[in-house]
């Protein structure tokens, strides 16, 4: 993708501010930040964005994500994080190569992002929502997404019965 502009960041075509590179994944302060600190993580292979992007590259950057946060938390003393994903025109995606915002936040630092929230006012009667629950909604779909980490079952002290029987088994009681 000769065009794409973060794939000529990747190629070192055009200069960034890199804050973090491995094999698969670049990230680099945004040129327009909304906030100091304001980076972008985007995989080195040109995709488009989350309808394209393999599920493995995709859980890579977000554990990429996820570490940025916590170093830019600290470095920035920020109080707080966004996380910001586009797909599409329709949705604003400018660049359509798939990045991840990650925007660093500040208590009153005056960006008015909740705004948008505010902005729900349309409010959806239950039988819609509900409707739409239908519509979308997955079977089983937590055993459809691979990897999913199993829920570990808080382990119980054993019985003195237990600790008899297990010994019994293993021919030391
Ligand atoms: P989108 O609206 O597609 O989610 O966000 C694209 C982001 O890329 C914007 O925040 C914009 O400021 C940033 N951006 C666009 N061109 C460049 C560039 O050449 N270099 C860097 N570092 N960021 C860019
Ligand atoms: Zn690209």
């Amino acid at each position: 993708m000769e065009e794409c502009i973060f794939c000529q960041i990747v190629a070192k075509q055009v200069p960034a501010k890199v804050v973090y590179e491995d094999e698969n994944c670049l990230a680099f302060l945004d040129i327009n930040p909304l906030a100091a600190g304001h980076t972008l993580v985007i995989p080195k292979k040109h995709t488009k964005n989350i309808l394209e992007i393999d599920e493995a590259t995709l859980k890579h950057l977000i554990c990429v994500v996820k570490k940025l946060s916590e170093n830019i938390k600290g470095k920035l003393q920020a109080d707080g994080i966004n996380i910001f994903q586009s797909n599409e025109k329709a949705a604003g995606q400018e660049i359509h190569h798939f990045h991840i915002h990650i925007i660093p936040r500040k208590l009153e630092d005056g960006l008015e992002l909740q705004k948008y929230w505010a902005m729900k006012i349309k409010k959806m009667s239950d039988e819609q929502l509900e409707k739409i629950a239908k519509l979308i909604k997955m079977e089983d779909s937590v055993e459809k997404v691979e990897e999913a980490p199993k829920k570990v079952e808080e382990e119980k002290p054993r019985s003195k019965e237990e600790v008899y029987w297990m010994k019994r088994e293993m021919n030391i009681a």
